[in-house]
């Protein structure tokens, strides 16, 4: 995967900040790509999953699951093909999208290999000077 796609990936995320359907809640991002190429892309959003799924009873839509339900059709599934990650603030601060359990199985079964997702930054601050 270049930096180009996972550039182009930020600035769509960034972009759809504004009308995400969480305004208070965390905003994941979930962006399907293959050869390089943006196959499709989703966000979270709110209501309750249930039945037929691995989520049953999740007071969400998690992104991956949306984006997969959006990318079947859409991809070579002789090819592989990987998941960008990203979760904002609302200022577009960059968080942790680490899948969560039950999306990792859930991409892997969707024949899934690789996932780079968003973490926090550290920053370091020294105690005791002035
Ligand atoms: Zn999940």
């Amino acid at each position: 995967m270049n930096k180009n796609i996972i550039k182009t990936c930020l600035r769509i995320a960034k972009n759809h900040l504004p009308n995400h359907q969480r305004k208070d809640g965390h905003k994941h991002y979930t962006f399907v790509i293959q050869e390089n190429k943006l196959v499709t892309w989703s966000t979270n959003k709110s209501g309750t999953m249930i039945n037929g799924t691995r989520y049953a009873n999740y007071q969400m839509y998690h992104s991956e699951f949306m984006a997969c339900k959006l990318a079947k059709g859409l991809l070579n599934h002789q090819l592989p093909f990987e998941i960008i990650n990203i979760r904002m603030t609302k200022s577009g601060k960059l968080k942790n999208s680490k899948p969560c359990p039950k999306c990792q199985a859930l991409l892997k079964d969707f024949g899934c290999k690789v996932v780079v997702y968003s973490t926090e930054e550290f920053s370091k601050m020294h105690l005791g000077e002035h």
